[in-house]
C-alpha cells in the first residue's frame, strides 16, 4: 500500500497540464505568500510558547479559542513545503521549515507533550476537552508533517519528537486502568496514526487508531456513560450552555459520536471531521481486513452512498448548513445563502478526495474514483485563486448580496489554505494507484486521473515507466508510453462515468468497462507500448436530484462543471435569478486563454435557448394566479466558465451553477 503522501514524488506531473499549473502557483506563490501570512499571525512563533495578544481575543466561535488551530496551520504548511521541496529545492522555504522544526522540539514538554494553547493559555487543562478544543486534531497533523518531513529529508528532526508525544498519547489513551478512554471531537489523528503505523511498523500506533476508532460513539465507555457526557459534566460545563456550532444540547451526532462507526446509518454532522474520521475507519479496515474491517464494511459503503446520493452537491461540495459546517437533512442542497444556505468547505472537498481514495485501495470501483475527480476539479480547485495568493473557506454554488462570490487572503479559522497547498504537493498520489509483487515479479498500475505525468517505479532490478500526455480535462485524447521490461504488468484505465464512449487505438481487443476500468490486455500491451485512450469530451446538461426540488440545469464538460458570471454577462442583476435555460438549449465551445494565469481553458456559451423571465416582483400576493404568464426575454449568448475558475477576473461577484430550467408555466397553456 502506498498512500499518496508517501508516493507522490514517484510522479513527475508536467508543468503544462491544468495539474501542473496549479501546483506550480502553489509552488512558487502560494508556499511563500502562505509563510508571509503565517508570520504576520504570529502563527509562526508560536511555538516559542510566549503569549501573543490575539490570545486574549474572544472566540469568533464560543468557546472555541481562535488560536486553537495554529499548531495545525503550522503542521499543513510544512507538510505541504516538505513535499514540493522533494520534487523541487527551495533554499528559503527549506530555511522556514527547519526554524519551524526547531521551535515546534524546543515546545515540547519533558513528558512528549506540544500543543500551543494547553501550555501557554490553557495550562493544567490538558486532554479535558477533547470534544471541542483540537488538541488530538493538531497532533495528527504534527504527526503527518513528521511523516512528510522524514520522508523528504531523510532526517528525524521533527518525527523523534512526534514519535516521543505519540508514546505519551498512546499511555494515556485507550481502554486500560489509569488511561482515559476518550477519542478527538475532530478525527484527524486516527489517519495520522494509521500512516505513522505504516511508517514505523509499531503496534502500538495502530492500536491507539483502533481504540480511538472503535470506541467512538460507545453509550457507556465511561463509568457507564457516554464519554463526552462525563468529561463535559467534569469541566463544569453548563448544561444550559452550548457551543455555537451545537444545534441543541447534547449534540453528539455533530461530532459523528451519537452512534458507533459501524452502526451509522447516514452521514452527518460536520463534514470534514465525518470525511477524516471515514478515510481513517477505510484504512483500518484495510490494514484490520478480518477483524474491525468486517464491523466497519457495510458502514463505510452506506455512509459513502448516502454522501453521494443525497448529500453532495453537483460540484463535489458538501455540507450545505453552515452553523454546524456539516451536512442537512437528504436532498437539502440549496446553492446558496439566500435560498437556505449552502457551504460545502474546501476541507470537507479535500477530505472526500482522501475518503475516495482510501476505498479505491481496497475496492477498484470507478464511482469512487468518479467523485473524487468531481472534487479536485471544481469544489477544490475553485478554492484557490489562479495566482495562488487567495482562497475560499466557504464554496457556494450561487452568489448573493449577503455572499458575493470571492476569495480571499486568510481566515481566522484557516484549515482550508494549507490544506489546499498540501493536497496539491501530494496531487500525483493520486493519479494512479500501484501495487507491486516483488515475488511474483509483476505489477498492477490502475490509472484514476488523466493529466500529463510519469509514473516511475522498479519491481526488483526491473523500471517500470508509465506515461501519460493529455490536455486533459480540455481534450479527452490520452496517450500512453510504458517502458518496461517487465512481462506481468495490469494495467486498468477508468472510463468515466460521464462518457457516453471511448476508444483504444486501432488493434486492441474490445474491452468490456467492469467497474468504471478497463483492463488492457497483458499481451496486447507488450506489443503495443504506445497506445492511446479517447474519451470524447462533449458538453451536456445536468440537473440536481428531483428531490433537492431545484428546477435547474447545469452545464458540464468532461468533469468540469461550469457557471455564469457577470464579468462575461454584465447585463446581470440579481445574480442569475431570473436566468432560465432550457433543456433544448445550443451550446457551444469557446476557446479561452487567460492574460493573468497564460492558461488555456475552455468556456462554454449559450446560443440558443437562454432567456431571462420577466420579474414577477409586482405581484403582491404569496401565489401566482393560474394564467398569469411570465413573460421571457431570449439572452443571445449566455457566457460559461469553469466553476473553479470563478473570481479571479474581477466583477461584481455575481456567479451561479445551477440555472432555472425553462418549463411552461402553468396556466399558460390555453
Ligand atoms: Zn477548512
Amino acid at each position: 500500500m502506498a498512500y499518496p503522501q508517501n508516493c507522490f514524488a514517484q510522479t513527475t506531473i508536467r508543468d503544462y497540464s491544468l495539474l501542473g499549473r496549479r501546483r506550480h502557483a502553489a509552488a512558487s506563490n502560494t508556499l511563500r505568500y502562505q509563510l508571509d501570512v503565517l508570520k504576520k499571525t504570529g502563527r509562526y512563533d508560536a511555538f516559542k510558547l510566549h503569549w501573543h495578544p490575539s490570545y486574549n481575543d474572544p472566540p469568533t466561535v464560543w468557546p472555541i479559542p481562535n488560536h486553537l488551530f495554529w499548531d495545525s496551520d503550522i503542521a499543513k504548511w510544512i507538510e505541504g513545503a516538505a513535499m514540493f521541496l522533494k520534487q523541487q529545492p527551495d533554499q528559503e522555504i527549506e530555511e522556514a521549515i527547519v526554524d519551524l522544526v526547531d521551535m515546534i522540539k524546543s515546545a515540547q514538554q519533558p513528558d512528549g507533550y506540544i500543543n500551543i494553547h494547553f501550555t501557554v493559555v490553557g495550562p493544567g487543562r490538558r486532554f479535558t476537552n477533547l470534544r471541542d478544543f483540537h488538541e488530538l486534531y493538531n497532533a495528527g497533523h504534527l504527526i503527518e508533517a513528521a511523516l512528510a518531513h522524514e520522508n523528504t529529508f531523510h532526517d528525524r528532526r521533527l518525527l523523534d519528537p512526534m514519535l516521543k508525544y505519540v508514546d505519551l498519547l498512546c499511555d494515556t489513551f485507550g481502554g486500560g486502568r489509569n488511561q482515559i478512554p476518550g477519542y478527538p471531537g475532530h478525527p484527524e489523528i486516527e489517519l495520522a496514526l494509521l500512516r505513522l503505523y505504516d511508517h514505523t511498523k509499531n503496534t502500538k500506533h495502530l492500536e491507539l487508531a483502533n481504540f480511538f476508532l472503535i470506541e467512538r460513539g460507545n453509550a457507556h465507555g465511561w463509568f457507564g456513560r457516554h464519554y463526552y457526557d462525563v468529561e463535559a459534566e467534569r469541566r463544569g460545563d453548563d448544561p444550559n450552555k452550548r457551543p455555537a456550532f451545537y444545534p441543541e444540547r447534547r449534540c453528539l451526532w455533530y461530532h459523528q459520536a451519537h452512534e458507533p462507526i459501524a452502526e451509522q446509518q447516514t452521514v452527518e454532522g460536520h463534514a470534514v471531521r465525518a470525511m477524516y474520521l471515514l478515510t481513517a475507519a477505510t484504512d483500518l479496515k484495510r490494514v484490520m481486513p478480518d477483524s474491525v474491517g468486517q464491523k466497519f464494511e457495510s458502514a463505510i459503503y452506506r455512509l459513502w452512498d448516502n454522501m453521494v446520493s443525497r448529500k453532495m452537491y453537483i460540484t463535489g461540495g458538501i455540507g450545505a448548513i453552515k452553523q454546524w459546517e456539516g451536512f442537512g437533512l437528504d436532498y437539502f442542497l440549496p446553492q446558496g445563502t439566500d435560498e437556505g444556505g449552502c457551504y460545502s468547505e474546501t476541507c470537507a472537498a479535500i477530505g472526500v478526495m482522501m475518503f475516495a481514495e482510501r476505498l479505491l485501495q481496497i475496492k477498484l470501483d470507478g464511482r469512487f474514483a468518479d467523485t473524487m475527480e468531481l472534487c479536485l476539479y471544481n469544489a477544490v480547485l475553485t478554492s484557490m485563486s489562479d495566482d495562488g495568493r487567495r482562497f475560499t473557506y466557504v464554496n457556494q454554488l450561487a452568489s448573493s448580496d449577503q455572499d458575493p462570490s470571492k476569495r480571499e487572503e486568510w481566515f481566522t479559522c484557516a484549515c482550508c489554505p494549507p490544506n489546499v497547498l498540501r493536497l496539491l504537493a501530494q496531487i500525483g498520489g493520486y493519479l494512479w494507484t500501484h501495487k507491486i509483487d516483488e515475488a511474483e515479479a509483476s505489477a498492477e498500475v490502475a490509472v484514476h486521473l488523466y493529466t500529463s505525468a510519469t509514473l516511475k517505479f522498479a519491481v526488483g532490478d526491473t523500471e517500470v515507466q508509465l506515461e501519460q500526455q493529455s490536455n486533459w480535462p480540455w481534450n479527452g485524447d490520452i496517450k500512453f508510453n510504458l517502458k518496461t521490461t517487465l512481462s506481468k504488468l495490469r494495467l486498468r484505465l477508468r472510463i468515466p462515468g460521464w462518457a457516453k464512449s471511448f476508444q483504444i487505438s486501432d488493434g486492441c481487443p474490445d474491452l468490456d468497462v467492469n467497474d468504471g476500468y478497463v483492463e488492457i490486455p497483458t499481451a496486447w500491451l507488450a506489443s503495443n507500448k504506445t497506445f492511446s485512450l479517447s474519451i470524447p469530451l462533449i458538453p451536456r446538461l445536468i440537473a440536481p436530484h428531483p428531490f433537492t426540488n431545484q428546477h435547474t440545469l447545469s452545464l458540464a464538460r468532461g468533469p468540469i462543471v461550469y457557471c455564469v458570471e457577470d464579468i462575461d454577462n454584465p447585463w446581470v442583476e440579481d445574480h442569475f435569478k431570473s436566468t432560465q435555460i432550457s433543456q433544448d438549449c445550443k451550446i457551444e465551445e469557446r476557446p479561452m486563454q487567460e492574460k493573468t494565469s497564460g492558461d488555456s481553458l475552455v468556456g462554454l456559451t449559450i446560443t440558443d435557448g437562454a432567456s431571462i423571465i420577466g420579474a414577477n416582483s409586482r405581484n403582491n400576493s404569496p401565489s401566482m394566479s393560474l394564467g398569469s404568464c411570465y413573460k421571457s426575454e431570449p439572452i443571445r449568448e449566455l457566457h460559461f466558465i469553469p466553476y473553479y475558475h470563478r473570481s479571479n477576473r474581477g466583477g461584481s461577484g455575481q456567479m451561479r451553477v445551477g440555472l432555472r430550467r425553462e418549463a411552461p408555466p402553468v396556466g399558460c397553456q390555453t
